[in-house]
């Protein structure tokens, strides 16, 4: 069987199911399952699948992928600030959009800063910055237990001999951290969707994403007043906050970051032009 034919027929099996993107969908199964890439069909188009290649795979994905899994939770990971990311069902799958985070921390930090995430999910963040950065340490709490095992997982996997510098504690936002421990930045994507809003996400996301990971409370602000409140208490004088926010809620953010003694409070957005973090520098006055 050609390639191209194969790829034709995934891509009208996903758009027949209403999957949004089916063409980057299609690329991905193809290169995972046929080992053909969108350069190998340009460079022959009449490229014939190897005789290496398992349909059952291909078909048990599709099946799966029809009913609106996430292709990451099929393929069990994800790519995030070039770092291969295992996923599963216990943490939010780490998106493109929290890479404008951790670019925006990645370009402030010192040597030998302390960095604390919270509700760390995957790892994701807090993972691929100790990865990036010269001699820093960090320290990430969740309250999932299960979200945590995955993230040391992932810690352990992309770290290597870095992976002391971080330190994991189960618990609800700043109550996991240990007592005394101050942060030349904090950073998190926390839970930010209106409670009421939770019912309108797109499948993969409302059945596979857990709520926990996603409910901001009744206007998705519930997370970002704890943090900003309580970051005083965490933070050195002069460090930074560096938060995700949803399309619409940089104002919000913005006022309450103001409200609680942070100054240089700016908004970035990301590559579809979206407001997504606000941060801010906790003066030292
Ligand atoms: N920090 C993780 C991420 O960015 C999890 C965030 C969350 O659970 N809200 O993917």
């Amino acid at each position: 069987m050609k390639a191209s034919d194969l790829k034709k027929d995934i891509k009208v099996r996903l758009e027949a199911a209403g999957i949004p993107d089916a063409e980057t969908d299609t690329r991905i199964l193809m290169k995972e399952y046929a080992h053909v890439s969108v350069s190998d069909l340009y460079a022959d188009p009449d490229l014939e699948l190897a005789d290496s290649f398992s349909r059952d795979d291909l078909e048990k994905a599709m099946e799966l992928r029809v009913k609106r899994v996430p292709l990451q939770h099929i393929l069990g990971r994800t790519c995030f600030m070039g770092f291969d990311f295992t996923v599963s069902p216990a943490a939010l799958i780490p998106r493109p959009d929290t890479e404008i985070l951790a670019e925006e921390a990645l370009m402030d930090y010192h040597d030998g800063s302390r960095i604390l995430d919270l509700c760390t999910g995957s790892g994701c963040i807090i993972i691929s910055l100790l990865a990036l950065m010269n001699d820093c340490y960090g320290v990430a709490t969740d309250i999932s237990k299960d979200a945590l095992s995955l993230a040391e997982k992932n810690a352990s996997d992309i770290l290597g001999e870095k992976k002391d510098r971080l330190r994991f504690f189960e618990g609800d936002l700043y109550s996991a951290v240990p007592e005394g421990e101050k942060f030349e930045m904090i950073v998190s994507n926390p839970p930010y969707i209106r409670t009421a809003d939770m019912k309108g996400l797109m499948p993969e996301v409302k059945d596979h994403d857990p709520a926990l990971a996603l409910d901001g409370g009744e206007d998705g602000l519930v997370f970002y007043r704890r943090i900003i409140e309580g970051a005083g208490d965490h933070l050195c004088p002069g460090g930074d906050l560096i938060l995700e926010i949803g399309y619409d809620q940089a104002g919000d953010v913005t006022e309450i970051m103001k409200a609680n003694k942070f100054i240089e409070v700016r908004t970035i957005k990301d590559f579809g032009g979206c407001d997504r973090v606000v941060r801010g520098i906790l003066s030292s006055l």
